[in-house]
């Protein structure tokens, strides 16, 4: 009988979340295992044309603090500049800004926006908008560490994967790039490990134990990757720009939002615990739904009866509404850490 971390790719991906969350970085020999640097983890994130199966953001300790001054939503790709160089003293937006290469008028927008959230001040001087920072934007972003999780790595999925890590090699977004694979009681076959980028670190997992931070076994090390090198696609301005919306995706995101696009609220979602961590499953399936299955286009897909919300179910809306109550409170507390 599979456990639920090894019966589905999203339950795999989920449980190294939780196991990064509690136990990065990986312990490597006699180096332990985590350290005070404070992460953030998430999941699916990345550029148009790459996406990473988990994000680990290593923060400075103090930037983070500072960062937190700015609420817990993401900064967009439209506020961060308007964020990061507001002035200090009261000025024409023209003026303190750098010019963004497309019309004014979505600045102006990003502006009203960014005052909305109370991000920055705003006011009128003439016909003129000026504007000023109520705080710096920290550098809060210390190292990016992208992991692909491949739960079983045959022959064809290493193949697959292997010019995906090359070109996450290539870019180096990342400050380090790691496969995660599930433990088989052998270490990983060597001629596997040969596909893969030197660069590449990898590591092995065994969760029949549940996610603890001994979880993890570093089978290969990486290799530091240049993230301020001018890479062959980005220069090092655009690639210090992608970082950052990375890591502000990262931030608001967490790895919990599972519940955003998944049904939390169909009568067979349940939470199955495993370890320090909790994994999906569907009861209709008897096994770990996949992420994509799980929509209101599922073929079993039945919403919680109606007496579920009033019949002794001490939460508003339901043992769903109460599912994703109770993940978006951890997602709060693994920001605040
Ligand atoms: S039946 Fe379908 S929608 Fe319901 S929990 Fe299972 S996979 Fe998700």
């Amino acid at each position: 009988m599979p456990t639920p971390a090894t019966d589905s790719e999203f339950s795999f991906e989920l449980l190294v979340c939780r196991w990064a969350e509690l136990g990065w970085p990986p312990a490597n020999g006699d180096a332990p295992g985590s350290d005070d640097t404070p992460v953030i983890v998430s999941r699916q994130l990345g550029t148009k044309k790459r996406r990473w199966d988990t994000i680990v953001i290593e923060c400075d300790p103090e930037g983070l603090v500072a960062r937190r001054e700015f609420g817990d939503r993401t900064i967009d790709g439209d506020l961060l500049p308007v964020v990061r160089h507001a002035p200090a003293e009261w000025a024409y937006y023209r003026d303190a800004l750098p010019d963004p290469g497309y019309p004014w008028r979505y600045v102006r927008e990003a502006i009203h926006r960014a005052a909305a959230r109370g991000l920055v001040e705003k006011r009128k001087n003439g016909n003129r908008i000026e504007i000023r920072r109520k705080r710096p934007y920290p550098e809060w972003v210390s190292r990016i560490i992208a992991i692909e999780n491949k739960p079983d790595l045959d022959a064809s999925a290493a193949a697959a994967l292997s010019d995906q890590l090359e070109h996450d090699v290539d870019t180096a977004l990342a400050d380090e790039v790691w496969l995660a694979t599930g433990r088989t009681g052998e270490r990983v076959e060597p001629a596997l490990l040969r596909q893969f980028p030197v660069e590449a670190g990898v590591l092995t997992f065994d969760f029949s134990a549940g996610t603890h931070v001994d979880a993890a076994t570093v089978d290969w090390l990486p290799s530091a990757l240049d993230p301020t090198s001018d890479g062959e696609r980005f220069d090092g301005a655009e690639k210090a720009r992608r970082r950052r919306l990375i890591a502000e995706r990262a931030y608001g995101k967490g790895w919990r939002s599972f519940t955003e696009t998944t049904r939390p609220d169909c009568r067979w979602f349940e939470l199955e615990r495993a370890g320090r961590g909790v994994v999906p499953t569907c009861a209709a399936k008897g096994r770990c739904q996949h992420e994509t299955e799980c929509s209101s286009r599922c073929g079993s897909f039945e919403p919680e009866p109606p007496q579920w919300r009033t019949n002794g179910w001490p939460i508003d809306g339901g043992p769903g509404q109460g599912l994703r109550r109770l993940l978006e409170r951890r997602r709060e507390r693994a920001r605040k850490r």
